[in-house]
């Protein structure tokens, strides 16, 4: 059944906020989602009621705020239906879970030229944590070509997989071209090749059902601020089984069985990837995101995801001046980056927040894409269910208005 944005963004106190004394049109989901109620409420409710540290103390608020961070972490596993709730490991974010890979999977398993798979279309966050596991161990980083259509060419794929390949590591979805990769392919190819496959959720799990099990992946990340939830808890799930054979990524508190002076042994999962006091509010709050979304349906918010981006870019299609990048057709979600030809993206931006509309406009932490589609930077408008129809025909008169405004000085 189609969700009902109207209703919706009630649950959403910033999107009644003027801005510029316009209407607030929020389209910089990508970077990072409001958030309803639901969520804010229950994370003043834990501070108001139930706050005490996880884990440790034996008293009646320290084991209900361990039973409400235990809870979340089997909300978020069954949202991405993982086998088991100590899979689930919580991060700050993406960056932390990728990060918590690299050094803990990657130094521990790579050698002088071992191969690391990404592709052109990676967040830094899927690039530099392997550029350090690369200067310490030897391995080699190859990346995937984009077709002309900004898919993934996975006859490029296929000649970069050999016995070599240790690591195949990419985004579920690309936060600047809104492709969807085709995670499943990809982590039986790499399989077959003998290598571990990683995909970075950070932009997909907002907006995809995530399926870990179905997708066949060894490790999966996501940030909760982009999926509704507060910033500061993401979360990293790994197979229990490669999980268990890691060292530790972070040394303190939570994480050990035992410790003398000279030596320590380590917990089982997840508390051996959870050093100090975690972000126990953030994390109690990103679970009730995953019920907020489940609620909705992500098949339906995917849908409405979809219904808008065909919707903009027809509209966006008919205006001249204009460059639009990414595919068309089901494998694209919610994400719409363009230049206005002779425009700086950021004057674009500027130009749409006189406006109310919020966008992004820059690299997008995605240099090495940058310089593959031959653009310093873009301008990106990403959807969410919260947005409307009516709010693409706002921005679509704003972009003209804009396109307009800079021809006379052209
Ligand atoms: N990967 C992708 C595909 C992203 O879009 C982002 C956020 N823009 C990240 C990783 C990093 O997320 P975070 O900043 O929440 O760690």
């Amino acid at each position: 059944m189609p969700l009902d944005s109207l209703r919706l963004r009630q649950d959403f106190p910033i999107l009644a906020r003027q801005i510029n004394g316009k209407p607030l049109i929020y389209f910089d989901n990508a970077a990072s989602s409001q958030k309803p109620k639901q969520v804010v409420e229950t994370m003043l409710h834990y501070y108001y009621h139930s706050h005490a540290n996880v884990h440790r103390g034996a008293h009646t608020l320290s084991v209900e705020a361990t039973d409400l961070y235990e809870a979340a972490r089997g909300k978020l596993a069954r949202f991405i239906n993982a086998p088991e709730a100590e899979s689930v490991i919580f991060t700050r974010n993406t960056t932390e879970a990728m990060n918590l890979i690299a050094y803990s999977w990657g130094m521990e398993n790579l050698k002088a030229g071992d191969e690391i798979i990404i592709d052109y279309a990676e967040h830094h966050a899927n690039i530099v944590p392997w550029h350090f596991v690369a200067a310490k161990t030897g391995a080699v980083i190859k990346a995937i070509k984009l077709g002309r259509d900004f898919r993934l060419d996975m006859t490029d794929f296929e000649a970069l997989l050999s016995k070599r390949t240790r690591v195949v590591s990419v985004a579920h979805m690309s936060n600047v071209l809104g492709v969807i990769h085709p995670i499943k392919s990809l982590a039986q190819k790499a399989h077959d090749a003998g290598a571990i496959m990683i995909a970075d959720g950070a932009q997909a799990a907002p907006h995809v059902k995530v399926d870990v099990q179905d997708l066949g992946v060894d490790f999966y990340t996501l940030s909760g601020h982009k999926m509704c939830g507060p910033t500061g808890a993401g979360a990293l799930w790994g197979k229990a089984e490669l999980l268990r054979g890691m060292p530790p990524f972070l040394g303190g508190g939570e994480m050990i069985r035992k410790v003398a002076i000279d030596t320590s042994s380590y917990a089982d999962i997840p508390n051996r990837f959870e050093a100090g006091t975690p972000n126990i509010a953030e994390a109690i709050a990103l679970g009730a995101a995953a019920d907020y979304l489940e609620s909705i349906g992500m098949d339906a918010i995917f849908e409405h995801d979809q219904e808008l981006t065909r919707y903009a870019l027809e509209r966006l299609k008919t205006l001249e001046g204009l460059e639009l990048y990414g595919p068309e057709g089901d494998d694209r979600g919610g994400i719409i980056p363009f230049n206005i030809k002779g425009v700086h993206p950021h004057d674009v931006a500027t130009a749409l927040d006189q406006e109310g509309i919020a966008i992004r406009a820059g690299h997008h932490c995605a240099q090495p894409l940058m310089k593959h589609l031959g653009v310093q930077s873009t301008a990106r408008a990403s959807f969410y269910f919260y947005n409307s129809f009516a709010e693409v025909d706002k921005f679509v008169e704003v972009v003209a208005k804009t396109r307009d405004f800079f021809a006379q000085f052209a």
